[in-house]
């Protein structure tokens, strides 16, 4: 049974000001959770065994009990920039339901002795920055921001940046330069952020999703939310399905059901006629799969298992209309621009896998060159610096597995074609090695 915890009647009107958000019980955790011990709230949300929601998957009570104990300049950075490719799903949250993240960060701070936390949001969520803008003034003129909320003696001051629209600053560290206001450039870890963080503080990152999953915690108790989804991945997940499917969007699924309920029950499938040629169960980044593998439950631990990741909950659906090479393309042609040039597998990997792919396309590779291809994300995997150089390779590596027949044909088909051409009419291949 799918349970709707965070989209429970997200298109009621008015959700984004307090009143309505109040109505049906808003806010009402944040007050149960100020008369609670600071620690019991951590307790609670590791007892609930939530899963960051933005692409890692790490424990969130977990990860807040690693930050330094004791007051000194700690901070809470919410992650809102939602750059990975197919994901849509924290927009529609904060646009409609902006109150119920705020209402998690005001929790998650008190249970963390924090009294400074930000929301990094995308540059171009500018109508989303505007609704939230408006519910932390309406959260402050209430009370439920700033000093000595509802006499609890716990201060906080919320403050929304906008990013400028690199993928990169979706990865914490770049994040948080970016934050600082330098170029968004991820930093060498350790130090990691609950050590060393923003401002060189102890820095709590979460994500939009995770936070605005903390009232239900609160409200039904740790204990009883790990009793939705399964044992390794509790709770519901939003997910945002787009590509080939009939109703492309944003849903509220329990971890664990089929795949396949998912891409066919929920989104009707590929059009009539098409068949599933591949998945993409976690975002760009994450290893394709293939139509068999829709019986997979849809959870962390089995698509881990089955090769690839649930990473930020972005489901790709690509039919057989596409061939394996353009989906390629795509993927490296968007990594490759988006490296941020700081280490040399990743700068140097990206571009070169995006400009062999553009050498297959006009008729000058041979099969030997998928082998290229596939070693040079070998090299670039486990090699770089921060996640982007494996959100390329990984994908990558598995299409030229799994599509390896198919791209091989497309090579001869390629150069049939580039051979049948009077030469002055040749597309010309990016070349290799240049910039
Ligand atoms: Fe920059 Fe890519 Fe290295 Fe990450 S992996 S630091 S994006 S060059």
């Amino acid at each position: 049974m799918n349970q709707h915890l965070l989209f429970d009647r997200i298109d009621e009107p008015g959700l984004n000001t307090i009143p309505v958000y109040e109505k049906r019980g808003g806010y009402g955790a944040m007050r149960r959770a100020l008369a609670m011990p600071p620690a019991a709230i951590i307790e609670e949300i590791k007892q609930s065994s939530l899963r960051g929601r933005g692409g890692a998957g790490f424990q969130m009570g977990q990860k807040a009990s690693f930050l330094p104990q004791g007051e000194m300049a700690k901070y809470l950075v919410c992650n809102a920039d939602e750059s990975e490719p197919g994901t849509f799903k924290d927009r529609e949250l904060m646009q409609k339901c902006p109150h119920m993240l705020i209402e998690g960060i005001v929790i998650t701070t008190f249970g963390t002795g924090i009294h400074h936390a930000f929301i990094y949001i995308r540059g171009e969520y500018q109508l989303q920055a505007q609704i939230l803008e408006a519910a932390i003034a309406e959260a402050e003129a209430a009370g439920y921001l700033g000093e000595n909320i509802l006499g609890s003696g716990h201060s906080l001051k919320l403050v929304l940046h906008r990013g400028a629209g690199a993928y990169i600053c979706g990865e914490e560290t770049g994040l948080l330069d970016s934050l600082e206001g330098k170029r968004g450039n991820p930093r060498l870890k350790p130090p990691f952020p609950a050590i060393e963080g923003l401002y060189a503080g102890p820095t709590l990152v979460n994500n939009v999703e995770t936070l605005s999953t903390v009232p239900t915690i609160i409200n039904m108790g740790g204990a009883e939310y790990a009793k939705i989804g399964t044992e390794g991945s509790a709770g519901t997940k939003l997910i945002s399905v787009s590509g080939d499917v009939q109703r492309p969007g944003n849903y509220e699924i329990e971890l664990g059901i089929p795949s396949r309920e998912i891409i066919y029950g929920l989104c009707g499938g590929p059009r009539p006629g098409r068949e599933v040629k591949m998945w993409f169960p976690g975002g760009s980044s994450s290893p394709v799969l293939l139509a068999e593998d829709l019986d997979l439950p849809y959870d962390f631990d089995t698509l881990a298992k089955a090769g690839s990741m649930l990473g930020s909950g972005a489901i790709i659906v690509v039919d057989d209309s596409h061939s394996a090479l353009e989906v390629a393309r795509k993927v490296t042609k968007f990594y490759s621009h988006e490296s941020c040039g700081k280490c040399v597998p990743c700068r140097e990997g990206t571009n070169w896998t995006h400009k062999m792919f553009a050498r297959i396309e006009s008729g000058e590779a041979t099969p030997m060159d998928l082998d290229i291809v596939a070693s040079v994300q070998n090299q670039i995997m486990g090699n770089c610096l921060c996640v982007l150089g494996d959100a390329m390779a990984m994908p990558i590596a598995s299409i030229v597995a799994k599509f390896r027949a198919e791209l091989e044909a497309e090579i001869e088909a390629a150069r049939e074609r580039a051979n049948a051409l009077p030469l002055a009419t040749l597309p010309q291949a990016i070349p290799v090695g240049a910039h």
